[in-house]
């Protein structure tokens, strides 16, 4: 059984029992281990486990080893399923953690994708008549935004590739072409209304209603919006819509109506959330995020470890969607601290610091200290950093959250924005991690 990338069809398992659900997804689990065979890496492994695609069962999910990043990078071309002649899109990852990583996409899985993302923008209230302003990266090797592009094309919405960047080039568009919504970085769409403000257009009254986001939260792991999100909402009058995917996974997860997390599209996607010792651990408790998306063809992943830490919902949904929900992203297991003996995620950090407007950016350092706990610096960028209220407000209101009160560093925000350019990324950095650095 193949998936079937009709809209109706998936709104229709959408509201299926999960027993119906699980016998689709067995259907599909046999077809993918079959394809995920013919890469070298899984052939050997799955001989190893003597696992027989045709007669396998979901049960055999649990007895797989993990894949991890690692595994990809060291060898990336074990991996590959498809031949070059069916290679049509060559996609790279964005190389956060390491080298990046070629995720070949062949004629279905750009299908699979378009499928994806129309779901993602039909559960979040996007129509045909709407059109969506891309303000995200459409070339580059990057995939997320031709994906958005697909999806919006295969609802039949209008797609209008604008690209990141220049919030006066969006105004442009917006008063020419009126979309509906705005796809793209959340600081980016509140910088681009603030400016539009400045200007003398009114964001509010332009007829935006979805904002759909990506690459930094707007939601704490509560579902309620952080302060970023929340003033993003304020500033356009707009709904927030969350995705949240990884160029490997080759899927993303919905946020629909509702924002309580991201739905799993049952069709697409096993999600798994598992502890340190990989055992898996029952929904609402937060742990390792582990995907096996299913049907891809060029890159075939079996419980793929994201590095995400997050927690899944299973409660129905008052969307009407009887699927899982993945909570929102509460931290990156390789940017896990151990503080004074507490654990602290950098965005916690972050989501402090966005309760405070002086706060323009920031970014954080960490050091080993000689009994092998860490020090964070936290460095705030201020119109004026030597004003100790500030630092002095900032410094309680960090200690209250995180229960542990890191060094704090007060810079002019210019300077803040130059160190955080450094590197040239796709992404401003915010994590400099120096522990395995002398201290100089
Ligand atoms: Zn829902």
């Amino acid at each position: 059984m193949k998936i079937d990338f009709n809209l109706h069809k998936a709104l229709e398992l959408r509201r299926q029992s999960p027993d119906r659900v699980a016998a689709v997804q067995e259907s599909l689990w046999r077809q993918h281990l079959g394809q995920a065979a013919n890469s070298p890496f899984y052939r050997r492994l799955l001989a190893e486990m003597e696992i027989e695609p045709a007669e396998s069962t979901l049960a055999d999910l649990a007895r797989l080893p993990f894949t991890t990043r690692h595994d990809l990078e060291r060898d990336p071309s074990s991996f590959l399923a498809a031949p070059p002649e069916r290679q049509v899109d060559l996609a790279l990852t964005s190389g956060s953690t390491g080298d990046p990583i070629l995720v070949p996409y062949t004629a279905n899985d750009l299908d699979r994708l378009a499928f994806n993302e129309m779901l993602n923008f039909w559960g979040a209230g996007i129509r045909a008549a709407d059109r969506l302003l891309l303000c995200v990266t459409l070339d580059r090797c990057f995939v997320a935004g031709l994906a958005y592009y697909l999806g919006l094309v295969k609802l039949g919405c209008g797609a209008i590739r604008s690209g990141p960047g220049q919030p006066a080039r969006q105004w442009e568009l917006l008063n020419r072409l009126h979309p509906t919504g705005l796809v793209g970085v959340p600081s980016f769409l509140l910088k681009t209304a603030l400016w539009g403000r400045e200007q003398g257009f009114d964001p509010r009254a332009c007829g935006i209603r979805y904002l759909v986001t990506i690459g930094e939260p707007v939601r704490k792991c509560d579902g309620t919006l952080t302060p970023l999100g929340r003033e993003l909402e304020e500033s356009w009058s707009a709904k927030v819509f969350n995705n949240y995917g990884a160029t490997e996974m080759e899927t993303a997860f919905s946020e629909c109506s509702s924002g309580c997390g991201g739905h799993v599209h049952p069709e697409l996607m096993l999600a798994e959330i598992v502890d340190d010792a990989g055992r898996v651990l029952p929904p609402g408790e937060p742990g390792e995020v582990v995907v096996t998306p299913l049907g891809v063809e060029g890159l075939p992943l079996l419980r793929f470890r994201t590095g995400d830490i997050a927690r899944l919902h299973v409660e129905p949904c008052s969307c009407g969607w009887q699927t899982p929900r993945l909570g929102a992203i509460e931290g990156r297991l390789a940017q896990r601290l151990k503080v004074s003996g507490t654990t602290i995620y950098p965005e916690m950090v972050f989501q402090v610091l966005q309760e405070l407007p002086e706060v323009k950016n920031s970014y954080l350092e960490i050091r080993s200290t000689y009994d092998l706990s860490e020090e964070i610096n936290v460095v705030v960028g201020l119109d004026n950093p030597a004003d100790q209220a500030i630092t002095l407000r900032l410094a309680e209101l960090l200690q209250a959250r995180l229960r542990v009160r890191p060094r704090l560093t007060a810079q002019d925000h210019d300077l803040v924005q130059k160190t955080m350019e450094q590197g040239g990324g796709r992404k401003l950095k915010r994590f400099f991690d120096l522990r395995g650095e002398q201290k100089t």
